[in-house]
């Protein structure tokens, strides 16, 4: 991925840091220079963020490893300044086990929490309480590590808690309605019920001068948007055919023909095409790109065949379309050929297929 870093990879998922994490430490050092405060509260500060980032990497695995058991494979693990994600390849389909992956996170913090918590009470002087006169005093002992850690992870249920998308609380939410009513109104419920909190979140944060909750309702306004966009196009979608979106082949291209012919043939709703052989068998496709490449270098006397690519598959007709979209997203297709009994009926086109999700 661009702009991270990979660090570990462990239970066969990668887990990358993004580019903006080491902000964290520059950060540390700022305000430890602006309180005068000496190496060791920076050092208290710095172990303290570390063991912080462990337990949401912790979060994130109990997410993972989750999902492992009902099938379902986690990309990455990404880690940034203002939390961790892990990107599972899908959602559970079932709602039982989307509530289970979605506990599986805060359910470890509660694990370290419960772990922590007697061992404070039997072994630290002061419990789980701090030892400090005033709050910049927390950070000069190193025994106030202890009661720090094991509040953050409390305020990590808590936070994660919350019934709003992107947060864990919103999938089980979503995953609970879901059991009563069909996947798409559940989304749409909890979707309501996140511009409520963030709502509440702003007005709050506005209120107290608690700028970063302002951000985070921002945030849960936009993630969960487009978290019911997604599932409201996999529902309109789902079902449907390649050949919904198929359309009939205008202009046939092809690989003897001149750069120039195809320039000729570019319009504004045709900017990719089959090219063919003289047998009138597909032999490649040729993008809106290509042509304008062979138009910046001047090359418009070569081939159409020394500019097409090969990168293409015919597709069947009754295709499932919800799997053709993620095939043209992966392998970066622009246009396939649709075939019918191993006949060519027709092709589909990338501009076709956005034009359509995004009127879904
Ligand atoms: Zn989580």
């Amino acid at each position: 991925m661009k702009g991270t870093l990979k660090i570990a990879t462990l239970f066969d998922i990668p887990v990358f840091l993004h580019w903006s994490f080491p902000l964290i430490f520059l950060w540390i050092l700022f305000l430890g220079y602006q309180i005068d405060a000496g190496l060791q509260p920076i050092a208290i500060l710095s172990v303290f963020f570390v063991s912080i980032f462990l337990c949401v990497v912790l979060h994130e695995y109990g997410h993972a490893l989750t999902a492992r058991k009902y099938g379902v494979n986690t990309r990455d693990i990404i880690l940034s300044p203002i939390g961790g994600v892990a990107r599972l390849e899908r959602i559970p389909s079932r709602p039982v086990e989307e509530l289970l992956v979605a506990l599986a996170g805060p359910a470890v913090n509660l694990a370290i929490a419960l772990f922590l918590f007697p061992l404070l009470l039997l072994f630290r002087e002061h419990g789980i309480f701090f030892q400090a006169e005033s709050d910049l005093e927390i950070f000069s002992q190193w025994s106030n590590l202890g009661p720090l850690i094991l509040g953050t992870n409390v305020v990590l249920i808590i936070f994660n808690l919350v019934p709003a998308f992107p947060m864990d609380g919103g999938r089980v939410l979503r995953s609970l309605l879901a059991m009563k009513m069909t996947r798409v109104k559940a989304t749409k419920i909890a979707f309501i019920v996140a511009q409520f909190f963030a709502f509440g979140f702003f007005i709050w944060g506005l209120y107290f001068g608690n700028y970063i909750l302002c951000f985070i309702a921002i945030f849960v306004v936009l993630t969960s948007r487009v978290e019911w966009k997604s599932v409201q196009r996999a529902a309109a979608i789902k079902g449907q055919a390649v050949s919904a979106l198929m359309s009939p082949i205008r202009t046939k291209l092809y690989q003897d023909q001149s750069m120039r012919e195809a320039i000729a043939a570019l319009t504004e709703n045709e900017k990719y095409f089959l090219v063919f052989d003289r047998n009138d068998s597909v032999a490649g496709v040729l993008f809106y790109e290509f042509i304008m490449h062979a138009q910046a270098e001047q090359d418009l006397d070569s081939t159409i065949g020394k500019y097409q690519s090969n990168s293409w598959n015919a597709f069947k007709s009754d295709y499932p379309l919800e799997n053709a979209i993620a095939i043209f997203q992966q392998r970066g297709y622009g246009i396939v050929p649709i075939k019918e009994n191993n006949v060519l009926v027709g092709q589909l086109d990338i501009n076709t297929l956005n034009r359509f999700v995004k009127s879904i």
